[in-house]
């Protein structure tokens, strides 16, 4: 199926990220014709940016593709339930369909924590689907970190 190519690409950006020292989390966005617009991984050490999470990368990368501020039609696949912030971007980029993999108890904003796109304040709510290759991405947090421990 279409979906399970994409989270494996994104599982890939989650590796790429591990081997640079950062948290193994990987973003590929689509368009509306199904073409690949951008993939990527955190890169907040690297940048020493703390907003360049996997999906700030890919909507930044995307949106300076296509010269346009906005990503209607477009989905995103993300291997762990993303930050409150990053929700807030894919809202705020319009993105019509969120495919997950783990949730996130620590750090997740969308269907725990806090819930961004329950709020009457947030103009736009993609469809979410969650639980995409969960396992996958969570073994790969989990070898992160016991590597860190
Ligand atoms: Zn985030």
């Amino acid at each position: 199926m279409q979906f399970n190519t994409h989270m494996q690409m994104a599982l890939e950006q989650a590796r790429a990220a591990a081997k640079r020292g950062e948290v193994p989390v990987g973003a590929v966005l689509i368009g509306p014709d199904g073409a690949v617009l951008a993939a990527d991984g955190n890169r907040t050490r690297e940048l020493n940016d703390p907003t360049a999470h996997a999906e700030v990368q890919v909507i930044r990368t995307a949106c300076a593709l296509l010269g346009q501020e906005r990503l209607k039609g477009c989905d995103l696949y993300v291997t762990l339930e993303p930050c409150p912030m990053c929700a807030a971007a894919i809202s705020n980029a319009r993105i019509a369909r969120l495919y997950f993999g783990a949730g996130d108890p620590k750090s997740g904003g969308v269907i725990q924590g806090p819930k961004v796109f329950n709020h009457t304040q947030c103009h736009h709510v993609p469809e979410v689907y969650d639980g995409i290759d969960a396992q996958a991405s969570e073994a790969l947090l989990k070898d992160f970190f016991k590597g860190k421990r």
